[in-house]
């Protein structure tokens, strides 16, 4: 971190501000979601690079679009079985499944690889940025969970479930959405929800990992939270959620009570109010950069996007062997 950027005071006033000026509006841009909640509770500087610096400095954006190989092969997946779910309303022969998984593999994955080879600004990886070296397995893995991933998407019963009630009867496909907890504008991106032939609101999130994310429970309860916020259904037990782990494969539905809806707004109140404790002006959104303290997990370093801000000098390998990495 340069010292002309300690120390300076953040103006995030919403989304079509003018970089640099700090004029204050009746909606001041703060709002919640749940990676912002999983961002925090990582490492305070590294919110802070994500949610206030990186809107008034284009470098530290460009650091926070960075993606490692496991998220971009999650956007890989969710973007892929997007453009399907958006195009088709019947599941192919298996020919066309191959091919379709083929084309994903050979002619999207490569051109994201080549762009980011090229230092594109539209996509970057993380390794390649940091010079971390991509083995021959680690690519085998990514392509690996991409083509599992869309096999299982294409031989589940979710797909089957959402194309036999047809697409007048789906909800959203991956539309970011917000709405209102408390006086809190909350945002979300939901996969899938479609409406069931027993009338409950189904929402579906692909998941390409292997383990349960440490936010997943809130994730869910916060989609059901929107579902019920905007009427979709009468009754919190009208909707189930499915997590969709699509590389294991594992389908894990469940149904929402009341007391769960509760939970998820009391949660987002909670972790909302302690955001805005951190702020220096709660009501303009305004952050100060020393109110946000790096975290001293060199794990954690290791694998962030900012850590050329932290670590200008590549300290981040010393703090690996012993060396704090706090303050
Ligand atoms: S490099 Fe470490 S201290 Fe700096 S923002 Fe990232 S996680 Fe936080």
């Amino acid at each position: 971190m340069s010292k002309d950027r300690e120390g300076s005071t953040i103006d995030v006033a919403g989304k079509g501000e003018s970089r640099g000026r700090a004029t204050p509006r009746v909606d001041n841009g703060f709002s919640w979601s749940v990676s912002r909640h999983d961002c925090l509770a990582a490492c305070a500087r590294r919110y802070y690079f994500s949610y206030y610096a990186s809107r008034q400095d284009p470098e530290i954006a460009r650091l926070k679009r960075l993606s490692a190989l496991p998220l971009w092969t999650g956007s890989v997946v969710h973007e892929s079985i997007e453009a399907f779910l958006k195009e088709n309303d019947r599941v192919p022969p298996l020919e066309v499944q191959e091919a379709f998984a083929h084309s994903v593999v050979h002619e999207r994955m490569v051109s994201d690889w080549r762009a980011s080879e090229a230092n594109s600004p539209q996509f970057r990886l993380f390794e390649h940025e940091y010079d971390v070296p991509v083995e021959v397995e680690d690519k085998r893995i990514a392509v690996g969970i991409v083509k599992r991933s869309l096999k299982a998407f294409f031989e589940s019963d979710t797909l089957r479930e959402a194309l036999s009630v047809g697409r007048q009867a789906w909800l959203t496909v991956e539309d970011l959405v917000s709405f209102e907890v408390a006086d809190v504008k909350v945002f979300l991106r939901m996969d899938l929800a479609y409406r069931s032939a027993n009338g409950k609101a189904v929402i579906v999130d692909w998941k390409t990992g292997r383990s349960e994310g440490r936010f997943n429970a809130i994730q869910v309860a916060a989609y059901a939270l929107f579902a019920a916020e905007k009427g979709w259904v009468s009754s919190a037990d009208l909707i189930e959620t499915e997590l969709a782990y699509l590389a294991i494969p594992r389908f894990t539905r469940g149904p929402v009570s009341s007391s769960r809806l509760d939970d998820a707004r009391a949660f987002i109140v909670e972790s909302a109010r302690n955001m805005r404790s951190l702020l220096v002006d709660p009501d303009r959104n305004l952050a100060r950069i020393e109110d946000f303290p790096r975290v001293d997990r060199p794990q954690v370093c290791r694998r962030c996007n900012f850590r050329r801000l932290c670590f200008p000098k590549g300290e981040v390998s010393d703090a690996l062997s012993g060396r704090s990495a706090s303050d």
